[in-house]
């Protein structure tokens, strides 16, 4: 099990040389640390420390054309000039898909759904260790080479292989029967690995604005999810329940 895990590890710094991260954080001694550390796993970093300087770099025309594009953003919330979530909302409104982390000092959880609903996809809260940086970023660009290679809409996570046309998910081999809720649930938590969900998201996404039950409804269906895929559903191992706050996968 250790071997293995050593072995993938390296396999994805090697990868990883070829991913480019753009991290934009107005505080020098954090923005030189997370560079070390990046530069570490051999990824290649570009820094800017304005709102408003990244956000006019990453809309010019020319830098999207060239291979400079980052594969990646890490973003800090609070910047000169333009803050964080506004550069996270306007790329996306403009259809930019680049997947975002943000770290900020700010922990809220007001301030965590804020970023993870104006298409952030994951969050750090500051002070936290290069090392869950570090594994934030390789899921992060993970989940995009999946995302841009899966033509055939297959999404697999460990044991488990969801295929999107087909409606079917197979566990450990075998073929699982799931409602369509709890289908559409697990192809949800699939598509953004380890991001977190409140109930309230869930039921939007799954279920749509116009549902009529409680939150509870979320919890039900988890425990459903759990028993058809879990191989110890009271000691999860893929939906997680994140206290407080909601669930993620992973
Ligand atoms: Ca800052």
């Amino acid at each position: 099990m250790l071997s293995l895990e050593t072995s993938q590890t390296t396999a994805e710094s090697k990868l990883a040389q070829k991913n480019r991260i753009l991290l934009i954080e107005d505080e020098d001694l954090i923005r030189d640390m997370i560079v070390v550390a990046l530069e570490e796993e051999g990824y290649e970093v570009s820094t800017s420390d304005n709102g408003r300087t990244a956000l006019s770099l990453l809309q010019s025309p020319d830098f999207n054309r060239t291979s400079v594009a980052p594969d990646l953003i890490i973003l800090d919330l609070m910047l000169p000039e333009v803050n964080g979530l506004d550069i996270c909302r306007l790329l996306r409104h403009q259809g930019d898909i680049t997947p975002i982390l943000v770290v900020s000092a700010k922990s809220s959880e007001t301030d965590r759904v804020l970023g993870l609903e104006v298409g952030a996809d994951d969050y750090l809260t500051k002070p936290f260790s290069m090392r869950e940086l570090i594994a934030r970023c390789r899921a992060l660009l993970r989940r995009q080479k999946y995302s841009s290679s899966s033509s055939n809409s297959v999404q697999r996570y460990r044991d488990i292989s969801l295929f999107s046309e087909e409606c079917r998910v197979m566990v450990r081999g075998t073929d699982v029967n799931l409602s369509p809720k709890e289908f559409r649930l697990l192809e949800l938590f699939m598509s953004y690995p380890r991001r977190v969900w409140s109930r309230e998201q869930l039921i939007e996404q799954v279920w749509g604005l116009d549902f009529m039950g409680d939150t509870k409804t979320v919890d039900v269906h988890i425990r459903w999810l759990r028993e058809k895929l879990e191989q110890e559903p009271s000691q999860p191992e893929y939906l997680i329940t994140v206290r407080g706050f909601g669930y993620r996968f992973g």
